[in-house]
């Protein structure tokens, strides 16, 4: 059978392109050498992240960096056999968190942020899948008032500028939120906006579901050697060529597997991730999302027990496990909350696919008619996947998108692949 595109990736940023397409009238084949959803959009957080119009900068100061340096961080990790293939795309990192360009990222970002919750709110009614949504925000939590007040200063601006609720909660009504804390807090910033997702795995598989209800097939099976045959787009699954006039390449971290061999050098890395999932001790119960933001973990209380999920890890994507994070980041949530037993029988771990200017590319690739990409979503891939998914296919069906692509823009990288 034809199909107008394939769409190669399975996860919330496929999915939600996949979706988006098929209401504007195209035939579409996704394809996926896993279950979808069952990747990087399966062991994150949760967060819908509506108040994330600051996207993770590189560290500047010099205490952060001697820390992160010296491997006594919990919130950042290195990889030391990586950075001979990491470095470069790590210094125009550390180049685009400059004050100046970061706020000409912010600029940038805030738009594409903004779309989050109502495009997620759109698949979610159309998916049935309510019950898995939680809509009373999270919180950013500290341990010392000198941060929390820095932070609420940011928040504030962050309110005035682009419309971002929150609340500044002292370390009392901390304890309140939560009383089965064990350590008193400083206190949090709530960020009233976002949602959260009782299983985000669920979720894409609710997304894949309508998907596939309104008429979407799906390939399984690893997809290789895509190339341009005529005026048409091919690739491999399973020794069977399958072809469509259009692709979309939304491969997470894999991104580069494809990309690469048509020319596409671009400075891509991945921030790896891990979580666990733990029971409780007694009747103890954790009922927020939180972020223990001098420390660098997140705690969820997801449908799988409560899951921890660990910061950033630079280091290759298929390279050996080290759940250091992990081990030093669960010691500081037992002592906050009275975890119990761990779930799982090994962590689960991911990589978020990051770009140097902490914005995801999305749109078409410049030297190809026809191929286009939404990738490099980083720490917020779950919290856009519908809301670039729409934009995508906007652009592709020759709809005004919602918001100017412009500065999502594949050509921004221009300068790394060959012209
Ligand atoms: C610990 C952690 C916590 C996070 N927390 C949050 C959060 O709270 N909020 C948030 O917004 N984001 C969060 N993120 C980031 C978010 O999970 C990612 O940005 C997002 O899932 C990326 O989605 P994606 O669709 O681009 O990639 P993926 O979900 O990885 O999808 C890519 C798909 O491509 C498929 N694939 C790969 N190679 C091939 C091939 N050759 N052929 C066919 N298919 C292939 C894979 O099977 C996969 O399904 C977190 C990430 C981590 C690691």
């Amino acid at each position: 059978m034809a199909q107008d595109v394939i769409v190669i990736g399975g996860g919330i940023v496929g999915v939600s392109t996949a979706i988006h397409l098929l209401r504007r009238g195209r035939s579409v084949l996704l394809v996926d050498k896993n279950t979808p959803g069952r990747e990087t959009s399966f062991g994150n957080a949760g967060i819908i992240q509506r108040e994330g119009v600051r996207p993770h900068a590189f560290p500047r100061d010099l205490a952060t960096l001697m820390q992160v340096g010296l491997h006594l961080s919990t919130a950042a990790r290195y990889d030391p056999f990586a950075l001979p293939r990491v470095t470069p795309a790590l210094m125009r990192y550390w180049w685009k968190s400059s004050p100046n360009h970061y706020s000409h990222v912010v600029r940038s970002y805030a738009p594409l942020i903004a779309r989050s919750i109502d495009e997620h709110s759109d698949l979610i009614a159309a998916s049935g899948a309510e019950d898995l949504v939680i809509k009373k925000g999270w919180y950013l939590a500290f341990r010392t008032a000198e941060k929390l007040k820095a932070e609420a200063a940011k928040a504030k601006k962050d309110h005035e500028l682009y419309g971002i609720n929150h609340r500044v909660v002292d370390g009392a009504e901390m304890a309140q939120i939560e009383p089965d804390f064990t350590e008193r807090l400083a206190g949090a910033i709530h960020w009233t906006d976002p949602w959260t997702i009782r299983n985000p795995g669920a979720l894409v598989a609710k997304y894949f579901e309508l998907y596939k209800s309104m008429g979407g097939r799906f390939l399984g099976g690893e997809a290789t050697g895509l190339e341009q045959d005529g005026d048409d787009w091919a690739i491999t699954v399973a020794d069977t060529r399958y072809t469509a006039r259009e692709v979309v390449v939304t491969l997470g971290p894999w991104a580069p597997e494809v990309l690469e061999p048509l020319g596409y050098r671009l400075p891509l890395f991945v921030k790896r991730g891990y979580h666990m999932h733990y029971g409780t001790q007694g009747d103890a119960k954790l009922n927020n999302w939180l972020i223990d933001a001098e420390v660098g973990y997140c705690l969820a209380p997801m449908e799988q027990g409560v899951r921890l999920t660990t910061g950033a890890e630079f280091a290759l994507r298929d390279a050996a496990p080290t759940p250091v994070q992990l081990g030093r980041a669960e010691g500081r949530a037992r002592a906050l909350f009275p975890l119990g037993e761990r779930l799982d029988p090994q962590p689960w771990k991911g990589a978020r696919p990051c770009t140097p200017d902490m914005m995801p590319i999305i749109g078409p690739a410049p030297k190809h008619r026809g191929l286009w990409v939404g990738i490099g979503h980083a720490h917020h891939g779950f919290t856009l996947g519908p809301a670039t998914g729409h934009l995508l296919a906007q652009a592709m069906t020759g709809e005004k998108p919602a918001i100017d692509i412009a500065p999502f823009g594949m050509d921004r990288f221009a300068g790394t692949y060959p012209r």
